[in-house]
């Protein structure tokens, strides 16, 4: 048992990274609060996703999914989706949102391990999501096997996380949790940071072949973000199934 009853222990969960997230899940539709940054790139990813594969009608799996930001918007593209999460505080938020937005008959939310699911639902997803969640988990590796055991012959991956270099250092730690305080201090350790050639490594290793790389890139004057070549710190990847 862990020692919060709310997470479900696992081998690959680090109980610390779920904390940070059951402390702030109250706050995690308010598009002002330290998720202003998931509101933010929504939109981006969202299109990112669609231009890459069909949502309409698509069976989905939403890995990490949170309090259901990405979730409620690729079940508003007509996805059926499962949003599985570890941390029982954002599931129920997210759980609680369905009931505003009115897409509970397109979304089931469990509190269950990406390894587990994979045992007991392998080859059942045509597109799987796992965005801003790897750099959090203690072995990735083992979640992009489990992942590769869930998506259907031919189906889509999307990833998403944080490079690990000197720039994604001062940018996302010192800069976005220190300068700007637009995450709480210590949201991101640089540790589990993965490079692109580490992620593509992880998914060539299960015969999943990387179709695309592509950077997001905050502007602090702007206050934007956008997809383009720079993939320095943040980044999204689309691989496929064989
Ligand atoms: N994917 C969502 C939320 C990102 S926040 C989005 O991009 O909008 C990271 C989420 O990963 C949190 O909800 C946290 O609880 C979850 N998480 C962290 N470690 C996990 C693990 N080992 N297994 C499943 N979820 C995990």
């Amino acid at each position: 048992m862990s020692a919060d009853p709310g997470n479900v222990s696992g081998d690959n969960v680090d109980q610390a990274e779920l904390e940070k997230f059951q402390a702030l899940a109250k706050r995690w539709w308010d598009p002002n609060s330290e998720f202003k940054p998931l509101h933010d790139i929504n939109p981006l990813r969202m299109g990112y996703i669609s231009e890459r594969c069909r949502l309409t009608d698509a069976t989905v799996l939403d890995v990490g999914c949170g309090g259901g930001i990405l979730t409620e918007a690729l079940a508003m593209a007509g996805a059926r989706v499962t949003g599985i999460d570890l941390a029982d505080k954002p599931l129920s938020v997210a759980r609680l949102h369905l009931h505003e937005s009115g897409l509970g008959e397109r979304i089931d939310y469990r509190q269950i391990s990406t390894e587990a699911l994979a045992e007991e639902a392998p080859a059942s997803y045509d597109v799987i999501t796992c965005l801003e969640m790897l750099e959090h988990v203690p072995d990735p590796a083992s979640t992009i096997h489990a992942l590769s055991l869930l998506v259907k012959p031919g189906g889509h991956l999307f990833l998403s996380t944080i490079n690990r270099n000197p720039k994604s250092w001062l940018l996302m730690v010192v800069g976005a949790e220190y300068v700007l305080n637009m995450l709480p201090r210590g949201t991101h350790d640089y540790a589990k940071f993965i490079r692109p050639s580490e992620l593509s490594g992880m998914l060539r290793n299960n015969a999943l072949s990387v179709t695309n790389i592509t950077g997001m890139t905050y502007n602090p004057i702007s206050q934007r973000y956008r997809l383009g070549n720079d993939i320095d710190v943040n980044y999204l990847v689309h691989a496929q199934a064989p």
